[in-house]
């Protein structure tokens, strides 16, 4: 126990000496509940056309499917918030954990850092580290690891940061003291659900209808975004940030301090009509590195042009 305790504590400074915000530990189980609540998601045909979220189902629910052995969840925050907006109020615009490096890469490479730190200092540990990855319920894990809770939007709300980071796992053999879940402050708040241009909250929160949502409308849906949403999309381009902006935690949100993070110079001043004719060579210089290269320059353009019809 006296181990457990200082290991605990050791990975705890270490992850945040590395830049993560907050740290929290989840006992690895069989994820009850959230199976059943990912079966009715899936099963309402929430998910659009995103079936790799059908794949792998036993291994979201059960670490140990992930790491043989594991004992526990290491959950990380890594902050993204930048406040500065783009300068032209009539630029498509684009969600705010776009605007600097890959996050994958970023992060990755400090869980990586991380357990090696754990392997070095703490002995033969196995584990596996997970960003954004399709394996993990990461919110879910989130929430178990003290964390934050999951908001009506159903992101991971922290109450001394708000929701502006990633979510970030190992999945490790070694067992550390565990942490116990938030309770949900959104009280009667609905702002979100309110706000969001689409409708894709449900209208009593915490169910994301994603096949709605403009996050995936402008980055995961490969095909011509339908019609219907012509006019609803608030001039997002990439990704969507208004059910964060408008969370009352968020007014908790701190810039972060990931020099990778910081945009490219021209990408905040490109009025209107600079991306109404961007160039693929211009795409190329501004998304160098960035996750929006995901959608090639053809699905941005696309995004951009659907905004004008
Ligand atoms: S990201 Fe935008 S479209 Fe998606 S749920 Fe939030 S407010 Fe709605
Ligand atoms: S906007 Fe309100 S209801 Fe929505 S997640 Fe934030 S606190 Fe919860």
């Amino acid at each position: 126990m006296e181990n457990t305790a200082q290991h605990t504590d050791m990975i705890r400074t270490e992850a945040q000496r590395i830049g993560f915000g907050f740290v929290g530990f989840a006992r690895a189980e069989y994820l009850d509940e959230e199976a059943r609540r990912l079966e009715t998601w899936l099963r309402q045909g929430a998910h659009g056309r995103m079936s790799y979220m059908e794949n792998y189902f036993d291994l979201r629910v059960d670490p140990s499917k992930l790491v043989p052995g594991a004992k526990t969840v290491i959950c990380l925050t890594f902050n993204y918030f930048n406040p500065e907006k783009q300068q032209d109020p009539e630029a498509p615009k684009i969600s705010r954990y776009a605007y600097g490096e890959d996050y994958h890469a970023v992060v990755k490479d400090r869980l990586h850092d991380l357990l090696a730190y754990i392997q070095s200092e703490i002995g033969e540990v196995s584990g596996r580290c997970f960003v954004d990855s399709a394996p993990v319920m990461e919110r879910e894990w989130a929430q178990r690891a003290g964390l934050g809770w999951n908001g009506r939007n159903t992101l991971t709300i922290n109450p001394k940061r708000g929701s502006y980071f990633f979510l970030a796992e190992i999945i490790c053999d070694l067992p550390l003291l565990y942490d116990e879940p938030l309770r949900d402050h959104c009280g009667t708040c609905r702002r979100c659900i309110d706000a969001c241009p689409t409708e894709a909250i449900s209208p009593e929160g915490y169910f994301l209808d994603a096949s709605k949502c403009i996050s995936y409308l402008t980055i995961e849906l490969r095909d011509e975004i339908p019609p219907e949403f012509r006019g609803k999309m608030d001039h997002w381009m990439f990704g969507c940030d208004v059910c964060q902006d408008v969370c009352p935690w968020n007014r908790f949100s701190e810039k972060h301090a990931e020099p990778a993070f910081e945009p490219h110079p021209d990408l905040l001043q490109l009025s209107k009509h600079d991306w109404q004719e961007l160039t693929e060579e211009s795409f190329g210089k501004v998304f160098k590195k960035s996750a929006v290269k995901r959608v090639k320059y053809a699905g941005l353009k696309r995004n951009i042009d659907f905004l004008e019809k």
